[in-house]
């Protein structure tokens, strides 16, 4: 037998001065479905996440918190493990920045690799910064004297730090995303970047910042004086992640997929493959940009109050409409919006009331034809009138747009509830039993099918609904049905919430 093609697939890992955020959320779902598409595909997947710890603004929020820089992200990570399990993420590495078995030691490998090829150098340095992005600015992210994300002014900094040598290998990392060598998905995020090029220029990139500016970090090997930056840093938990060098990372390097939001897509589209190339290491082949989740309409933010907890979201809804409405409602490559109507518009129409009632009333029509179950022939569970519909599916899926996905399987859940309706099925069953028992059947294919398609976005919705048609849980894309043992759920799928 072939070799399984392997599938490493990073998120990028959330700062942990807060907790996680529905943005943050989202982006978790979205590897999440990719990495369990490619299971059912039957690849090998390794699923990477984790945090990122170090920086001012950590040491700040630690500060106010009355706790050290290391309680305080031993608690944040530890709550932001506990949202993933809420939520169902099913990762294979989880990563902290402050690792100092696998992280750390990483980061100084790297960093004295860069500067032993001259590649890091010291010099003095003037620019304006911005704490929120705790970057450097340039002209184009500065308005009236504030950072156009924080909306905060921003700080004249003169001091002495380390550069990374950004200009001579930017040409080189142009070409790159140019030539799709790395794939920047979607198109739109693809030129901007290109623009970005043209736009900057080539300047070299300031790595480190004087210890005594930023308290919390990893020091620069050989010179206590400055420590690193915390997007180098950062960036080198997918090398760390998978251990560096290590038999793991043999087996895993380069990522094949990596998730990040449209506002971190220039550190990991120019700094980050600038720094594989001088590491001479193998680069990742796609990047997957998402945009930005705004609340009924506005950005959010601490002071407008709109953070929204996906802890919360949770407990009053279940995990996987959660994940239904973030993955469907928001378009994988682009802005969104949520809103609490908005959800509960889609929980009811398409949860409740679509699939719901129709996993309900499958096996409740099948309960009366205790036959219907032998007269099921073997076929390819994705046959017949499936195929369009599995067909569009993947492609959406490749192309990175996973609400277009689950938009494909709900034709498959309206059209079977039309099918119920169409056919007068309750009349049927008593004027025309062996059409009915027919109609049964093409439910219960199309129940299997569904089943497998959500397995990817919903896999506890997915485990039941196969259940209810008697498969397990261990099929592919390229699954053989079998004849359905029907097994109606004990309780409904989606129950009903108050709004
Ligand atoms: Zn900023």
């Amino acid at each position: 037998m072939a070799d399984k093609k392997k599938f490493y697939i990073t998120t990028s890992i959330p700062y942990m001065n807060a907790p996680l955020h529905v943005g943050n959320a989202l982006e978790l779902m979205q590897a999440d479905a990719l990495a369990r598409y490619h299971r059912l595909l039957g690849d090998e997947v390794f699923f990477l996440t984790g945090t990122d710890e170090h920086g001012r603004k950590i040491f700040e929020a630690a500060t106010q918190a009355g706790k050290t820089p290391q309680q305080f992200v031993d608690a944040m990570s530890a709550r932001c493990i506990e949202v993933l399990k809420a939520l169902d993420v099913s990762y294979d590495g989880f990563i902290r920045t402050s690792d100092e078995k696998k992280h750390i030691p990483t980061v100084k490998k790297a960093w004295q690799q860069l500067k032993a090829k001259g590649d890091i150098y010291k010099e003095n340095y003037r620019g304006r910064y911005c704490t929120g992005c705790e970057a450097f600015l340039r002209d184009t992210e500065i308005r009236d004297g504030a950072c156009i994300i924080h909306e905060k002014s921003v700080q004249d900094v003169y001091e002495e730090n380390y550069f990374f040598w950004f200009s001579k290998y930017a040409k080189e990392v142009e070409r790159l995303v140019r030539e799709d060598v790395i794939a920047v998905i979607p198109e739109h995020r693809k030129k901007e970047i290109l623009n970005l090029f043209s736009e900057e220029g080539v300047k070299d990139v300031s790595v480190s910042r004087p210890a005594e500016n930023v308290k919390w970090g990893i020091p620069v090997p050989n010179d206590e004086s400055q420590i690193m930056y915390v997007w180098v840093d950062a960036l080198l938990n997918y090398l760390s992640g998978i251990g560096f060098d290590g038999e793991q990372y043999k087996k895993w390097w380069p990522p094949d997929a990596q998730i990040i939001g449209k506002d971190i897509a220039r550190f990991h589209t120019m700094m980050w493959p600038a720094l594989l190339v001088a590491l001479e290491l193998d680069l990742p082949k796609k990047i997957y940009v998402h945009g930005h989740i705004s609340v009924e309409g506005k950005k959010i933010s601490k002071s407008l109050g709109n953070v929204i907890d996906p802890f919360e979201l949770v407990q009053k809804y279940g995990k996987d409409a959660v994940r239904y409405f973030l993955l469907r409602e928001i378009p994988s490559d682009d802005d969104g919006d949520f809103s609490f109507p908005r959800l509960h518009e889609r929980y009811t129409s398409d949860l409740q009331n679509g699939l719901g009632n129709l996993v309900s009333r499958t096996t409740t029509l099948a309960l009366k034809y205790p036959d219907v179950s032998k007269g099921l022939e073997t076929e390819h569970v994705l046959g017949k009138s499936r195929t369009p519909i599995a067909h569009a599916y993947r492609q959406a899926i490749e192309e990175f747009q996973l609400h277009r996905a689950l938009a494909e399987t709900w034709k498959l859940v309206n059209e079977s509830n039309k099918l119920i309706e169409e056919t007068k099925l309750w009349e049927t069953i008593q004027t025309d039993p062996s059409r009915a028992r027919g109609t049964a059947k093409t439910l219960a294919e199309n129940l299997h099918a569904i089943g497998i398609l959500l397995m990817p976005f919903l896999p506890e919705t997915a485990g039941k609904v196969l259940a209810a048609v008697g498969m397990t849980a261990s099929v592919s894309l390229n699954a053989v049905s079998h004849p359905v043992q029907f097994q109606k759920p004990a309780e409904p799928l989606f129950p009903k919430i108050e709004s």
